[in-house]
């Protein structure tokens, strides 16, 4: 049986360093605070906490202080800083710098326009952390758009700045930025393509890499909305791709007919489950053959 883990899955620059952070201060001190999963994969944050990583949520954080908290990858609004600021917690601040880079192009462009009026879209999710943390650079007047068909939250007769989640879809931005220069009547519309290649180029990756196999595995944490997107695009090409988390949930019956198998994951999906992931298909092949 074949058997390949594809080589493009796995975490991404951006969590790499926030772990990376985050193993470098437990190394100093037993216990660190983490606003939020540090990554959006149960494997991954239960091994660090067994190292001492203690996730909290925003309720929590807005109790704490005299401690030291460190800041995830997505990023945060600039309310989290002056709290900070204001109740002496140190910060341990691993928003990757990608995200930084969008935060700061969204406070410049807001500080630095003379036309009062513009209004700043972001193509992404509601509530997700990186679009508080990017609405938060607005005072909270950003519009956030999640698809196309909530436009009508913009005003057309409006100067429009239009910036994207890191991790949204390429083409669902190229659409919603199409549709809002056809639609402007006399107006400036600003293009910022702030869609991460980290992510985006991934898709046409595992576009290529889905076909090759008769069964695809796809690992990945629940709560990964990146995880969520790129198990679609798996199963759009290969039917029978299955979602796992774990080596748990891996079914021997999917094995049992098929000659090759490909695993893949998310940008939070860990190597070392990818491996995992293939250690347990291995075992299960090699039962079958007995
Ligand atoms: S997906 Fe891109 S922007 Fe998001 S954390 Fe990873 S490298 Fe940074």
């Amino acid at each position: 049986m074949i058997i390949e883990i594809d080589k493009n899955s796995g975490f991404c620059f951006g969590v790499v360093e926030a772990i990376r952070k985050a193993e470098e201060t437990l190394q100093q001190q037993d216990v660190l605070y983490c606003l939020g999963d540090i990554v959006h994969n149960e494997a991954e944050v239960e091994r660090l906490t067994k190292k001492g990583l203690i996730t909290i949520d925003h309720e929590r954080y807005f109790t704490m202080k005299d401690t030291t908290v460190l800041l995830r990858a997505h990023g945060e609004p600039p309310s989290t800083y002056e709290y900070a600021r204001q109740n002496n917690i140190q910060l341990i601040d691993a928003t990757c710098p990608v995200v930084l880079k969008l935060q700061q192009r969204i406070r410049n462009g807001r500080e630095s326009d003379k036309i009062e009026n513009t209004q700043v879209v972001i193509y992404g999710k509601k509530n997700h952390a990186e679009v508080n943390g990017l609405v938060g650079q607005t005072h909270g007047k950003a519009i956030v758009i999640e698809n196309i068909d909530e436009i009508d939250k913009i005003d057309f007769t409006r100067p429009i700045e239009l910036y994207s989640q890191t991790t949204k879809d390429l083409e669902g931005f190229h659409l919603l930025a199409n549709e809002l220069k056809r639609k402007a009547i006399d107006v400036p519309v600003k293009i910022h393509d702030t869609v991460c290649r980290q992510v985006a180029n991934r898709i046409p990756a595992i576009q290529k890499f889905s076909a090759r196999f008769e069964l695809i595995l796809f690992v990945s944490g629940q709560k990964s909305s990146n995880g969520k997107m790129l198990f679609h695009i798996c199963q759009s090409v290969n039917p029978n791709s299955k979602f796992v988390s774990s080596i748990e949930e891996i079914d021997e019956q999917w094995i049992k007919d098929v000659d090759s198998v490909g695993i893949c994951g998310a940008t939070s999906t860990p190597k070392n489950l990818l491996e995992e992931v293939a250690e347990a298909v291995r075992q299960f092949a090699y039962k079958l053959l007995k």
